[in-house]
């Protein structure tokens, strides 16, 4: 005879053990079957090792879908001052980086403790190393595994999406969804660094320079940072700008954001200063001399040329770089498309097509910004679905 669970969750990141314990102090009797020999691995090293475990701002328009409203719902009925609440209760300390970003004060680990001490509280059983190797449903649901024969009532699925596959990152739910008949979205690295074409290589000499800039590309619009690096480009606004570009996209940079910067470049025009005098004072000097020496001829401002001017301000305002790829899934934080929002109930990540199977995190077609979103989204769902199943 299998050993029989009301609830089975596969995969024990931050979405699966959310669900398990909500669903344990239902008490319902609950497993998590986790492949790698620990748990919460990418928790682990989150937010440079302090895990960003949630954003103040978190609303549905912080997320890529193709259904944009999906989240809505699972958003609503778990905040993350719901979160925070959870936090509080475990004595973490926390913080604010910036832009509602909330940080662990010491190591990400706390938020795996906190989770795992929930999970033993509402009597949730963790099983590590246990790989499912198929899964059936003849009314209850069976799995084989390494551990043996299973089954339960209801399947969650919690097995995240394929981005640092060195972290235990599987294709599992995607390879499940479609055997149950339920449609995948495209799925492409997204949070992820953007790389030079070959005619670009002569900028990997910036490597390490970082400078401020609103970077946009198709409906992404984002000031924050960004790093060259020897490959190609990387920081903030290039993570979050990857989640909306795509092959031959041009990303245009306003290199100007800050205010003043464009009356101070104005105010000099009828100088003897160069621009790259000027632009020394934005800019990091790296930048500036190799931005100059391609786009600027080097003369006083004075000396320009009305149309001369206005095209190098053009530039300035909306300087093009068209990346050759992305590094790939590697170096993503996270996969953009999963499982299809239109075959799950957004008030309890339930298949519509098979009744007791749950799909919650990454797996699903539901993508943060960079900053606490996509944790807020596992949490979410995670709590959605354990409230039910
Ligand atoms: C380097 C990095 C830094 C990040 N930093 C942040 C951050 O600071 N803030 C933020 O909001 N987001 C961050 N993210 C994104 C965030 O980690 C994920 O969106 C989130 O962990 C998704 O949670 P999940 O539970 O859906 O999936 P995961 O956390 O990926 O958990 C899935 C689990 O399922 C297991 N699994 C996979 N396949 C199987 C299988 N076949 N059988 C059994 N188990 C399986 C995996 O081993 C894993 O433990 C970061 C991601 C990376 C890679």
């Amino acid at each position: 005879m299998p050993e029989h669970f009301d609830v089975i969750v596969i995969g024990a990141g931050g979405a699966g053990l959310m669900c398990a314990f909500t669903a344990g102090q239902r008490g319902r009797r609950v497993l998590v079957l986790e492949h790698s020999e620990r748990v919460g691995k990418k928790i682990a090293i989150s937010g440079g090792g302090r895990c960003n475990f949630t954003n103040l701002g978190a609303t549905a328009s912080n997320y890529l879908s193709e259904r944009p409203e999906f989240c809505k719902s699972a958003l609503a009925r778990f905040t993350p001052w719901d979160f925070i609440a959870l936090v509080e209760k475990h004595g973490i300390a926390y913080h604010e980086k910036k832009l509602g970003q909330q940080f662990c004060d010491g190591s990400s680990r706390a938020i795996i403790d906190m989770l795992l001490a929930e999970c033993a509280a509402a009597g949730v059983e963790v099983r590590c190393g246990a790989r499912v190797q198929s899964v059936a449903d003849d009314g209850l649901f069976r799995l084989q595994s390494v551990a043996g024969e299973l089954s339960c009532d209801r399947l969650v699925i919690a097995t995240g999406g394929l981005s640092f596959p060195k972290l235990g990152a599987t294709d599992f739910g995607h390879r499940i969804a479609r055997q149950f008949g339920l449609r995948v979205t495209p799925l492409r690295p997204a949070l992820v660094p953007l790389t030079f074409s070959q005619g670009q290589t002569a900028m990997a000499g910036l490597s390490g320079v970082s400078l401020p800039v609103v970077a946009q590309c198709d409906s992404g619009h984002f000031a924050e940072a960004i790093l060259f690096t020897h490959r190609g480009l990387s920081g903030p606004a290039i993570l979050q700008i990857s989640s909306y570009w795509r092959e031959g996209d041009a990303i245009h940079f306003d290199l100007l954001p800050e205010p003043g910067q464009m009356n101070a470049l104005l105010s000099a025009r009828a100088s003897g200063r160069t621009l790259l005098n000027i632009l020394s004072e934005f800019w990091p000097k790296r930048f500036a001399e190799t931005w100059c020496k391609q786009y600027a001829p080097e003369k006083p401002l004075v000396h320009y040329k009305q149309p001369e001017f206005d095209s190098v301000v053009k530039r300035l305002r909306a300087w093009t770089f068209v990346p050759a790829g992305t590094e790939g899934y590697a170096k993503a934080e996270v996969t953009l498309g999963g499982v299809d929002t239109a075959e799950l109930s957004s008030k309890t990540m339930e298949s519509r097509k098979v009744p007791g199977l749950f799909f919650i995190g990454e797996v699903v077609d539901v993508t943060g910004w960079l900053g606490g979103y996509n944790f807020q989204w596992a949490w979410a769902s995670g709590h959605a679905a354990g409230e039910v199943v």
